[in-house]
């Protein structure tokens, strides 16, 4: 689209622009607004009158971002008539599980259900059928490919002024979908990207004492497998950068303004505890750099407070630290012991109350990684260690006596695997943990951190996992908290994540999946069972909280992704940066003022 000479682009959004208007016609629209689009409390979407004419969508395009207006496509649109591409289409087909091709294409979510809007589809698996048509669902029409700082300014400035949904994409991993939602307008960053490796960073206007310190600062689109390879290269391996676990996850977009958890998190915190200085965009247009010495407020509130809701990042510093001596993959599968034979409930009840029993070895000794139970694999624990082989060796012979009754009955086999690594990436591209990267499905999750004191009562601990795992497809524990994260705990002050972090033990995950072809109905059966089984661990651990990108729909989400405390103080800057809510999306700050859709202010509230 950026290549296509002015004219044919003016052509092509005219003709765009009603083809989008009869559809939308046609279907009564794709807005779920429940005002009509002339009400001042609703944003303005595509196809409705108020959205942006052709000749000044061609406008923008031409005098303000150079071209740069995009056409964002579900993934499977080039498969479908009648705009069938043979060699885009044996692409989507040979990639769509592959999260670096899904991040590429701007109209793809990394979940395919986030494309989706209610049965609205455009599925590969029916592209073939001649009556199947893809539909457009929840990705945005209109769009711009940012390259520069000005092409964010300028996108920010034309949705503010025409009063439309603006959603910031760097990669689509949202669990929640909140890079996109029918009939909004796109700012993807995935073309925006720089990478600089410091060793004498001092934050933009603290003072000369103020110690210069090794960072990398990331901006836009990298994603971590690129960031990370960069703070290898850059420092010949002498330091690590505490990021995200999925190499295809973005190193400066949702990812750190959630909070940002890592499996070497159990020694160093979490992301946020790292981060020097964001830059940011607000809804003004205004670039702004922020650090402890310059607007402190909106820098905590950045660390932790959600993406999509202040403003557009424009780029991240964070510190590196120095590299452990080793990186330690350590493998335990505690698998039934008859290949092929699924456990029975009862079994998998007591495989959750022995990892209860055990679970205090991996938290003493800080141990990070993923451990998925299920009953078609029994318990499969991949996880890294920040210490020598020999010393893997005997946790993973601590941890794995606790499963020696089972083992002894007959029910479970255990095997281990060790391997060193040099490099955090290095364990991290052995593949260690394939469960948690899920890409080109269509699903949903939910989790809910459990909190140290749950070791107290291993036998509630593991009662309470064996309920919430037992109303859904795969159950993951995360063990990405830990000592590292509650060491760093200091009331608040410097990172405005919920505080159930500093007391957490590891996170816990929900997952349910389905079909291309699952009715609404059937979709809205599986979310019920993730919130099922979430309300058994809400109802066990109730003081505890729930991780910003990780959650499912939560009934108080202020208390369960900030705590109240938090969220006042989150919702006042909310308010000075962005008084019109520009930024808005679901269960972020300031969203119980817009009702379910998004698109409309709730009545009370304008
Ligand atoms: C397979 C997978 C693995 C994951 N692994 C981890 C992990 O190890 N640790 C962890 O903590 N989390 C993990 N997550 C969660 C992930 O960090 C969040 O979903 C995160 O928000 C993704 O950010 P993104 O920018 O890459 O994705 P996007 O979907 O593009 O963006 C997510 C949100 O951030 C907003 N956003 C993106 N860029 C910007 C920007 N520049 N300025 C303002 N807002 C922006 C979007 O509007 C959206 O609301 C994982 C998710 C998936 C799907």
């Amino acid at each position: 689209m950026t290549a296509a000479s002015a004219v044919t682009r003016l052509d092509l959004l005219r003709c765009l622009g009603m083809v989008v208007a009869l559809i939308l016609h046609a279907e009564g629209g794709h807005s779920t607004s429940s005002f009509d689009s002339s009400n001042s409390g609703c944003r303005c979407l595509t196809g409705q009158s108020c959205f942006p004419s052709a000749d000044e969508l061609s406008y923008f395009n031409n005098s303000l971002v150079g071209g740069r207006l995009i056409l964002p496509r579900p993934t499977a649109w080039p498969c479908y008539q009648p705009h069938f591409n043979a060699d885009s289409c044996t692409a989507v087909e040979n990639n769509f599980t592959d999260g670096f091709f899904r991040a590429s294409n701007a109209g793809s979510m990394q979940s395919w259900n986030f494309e989706d809007d209610g049965e609205k589809r455009c599925p590969l698996e029916t592209a073939k059928d001649s009556h199947a048509q893809c539909d457009q669902g929840r990705v945005p029409v209109y769009g711009v490919q940012a390259e520069s700082v000005s092409d964010i300014q300028e996108t920010i400035r034309f949705a503010a002024n025409h009063n439309l949904r603006l959603f910031v994409k760097s990669t689509g991993h949202d669990y929640l979908g909140r890079s996109a939602a029918p009939g909004s307008f796109l700012l993807w960053m995935h073309k925006y990207r720089h990478i600089n490796v410091s060793m004498s960073f001092v934050p933009t206007g603290c003072s000369s004492s103020y110690p210069p310190k090794p960072v990398i600062t990331v901006g836009g689109g990298p994603q971590w497998a690129e960031v990370y390879t960069r703070v290898s290269v850059d420092t010949n391996d002498k330091y690590v950068l505490v990021g995200g676990m999925c190499p295809t996850v973005g190193g400066a977009g949702g990812f750190v303004m959630s909070g940002g958890h890592s499996p070497m998190g159990p020694t160093f915190g979490l992301a946020v505890d790292h981060v020097l200085q964001f830059q940011l965009v607000t809804a003004d247009g205004k670039v702004h750099t922020i650090n402890e010495c310059q607007d402190p407020d909106l820098f905590w509130a950045m660390k932790g407070g959600g993406p999509g809701t202040f403003g557009v990042m424009t780029s991240v510093t964070y510190q590196l630290q120095p590299s452990p001596t080793f990186f330690t993959g350590m493998k335990i599968f505690a698998a039934p012991a008859l290949n092929g034979t699924l456990l029975t409930p009862q079994q998998i009840k007591d495989i959750f109350r022995a990892f209860a029993r055990q679970v205090h070895i991996f938290d003493e000794n800080r141990v990070g990684g993923y451990i998925e139970i299920n009953p078609l694999i029994g318990l499969d624990a991949r996880m890294l260690i920040l210490a020598s082989e020999a010393d893997a060796k005997q946790i993973a012979a601590g941890f794995a006596a606790g499963f020696a009754e089972l083992v002894q009955q007959g029910v479970l086999k255990i095997s281990t695997q060790f391997n060193s690594f040099d490099t955090f990436f290095a364990w991290k591209a052995s593949d260690p943990s394939p469960a948690v990267e899920i890409q080109g499905g269509r699903f949903e999750i939910g989790t809910r951190l459990i909190p140290l004191s749950a070791l107290d009562h291993p036998e509630k601990l593991g009662e309470a996992l064996a309920q919430a795992a037992a109303g859904v497809d795969d159950f993951i524990l995360y063990m990405v908290a830990g000592r590292g994260v509650r060491e760093r705990d200091d009331g608040g002050e410097k990172v405005s994540t919920t505080p159930a972090w500093r007391r957490a033990v590891f996170n816990a995950e929900v997952i349910n999946a389905w079909s291309f072809n699952t009715s609404d109905q059937g979709i809205a059966e599986k979310v019920a069972g993730i919130q099922a089984g979430l309300d058994i661990l809400r109802k066990a651990y109730p003081d505890s909280g729930t991780y910003f990108a990780e959650a499912n729909l939560e009934p108080d989400f202020q208390q369960a992704l900030w705590g109240k405390n938090n969220y006042e103080r989150l919702l006042k800057i909310k308010a000075r940066v962005d008084p019109d809510d520009l930024f808005m999306c679901k269960q972020c700050v300031g969203s119980e003022k817009w009702d379910a859709s998004g698109n409309c202010r709730q009545r009370h509230s304008y």
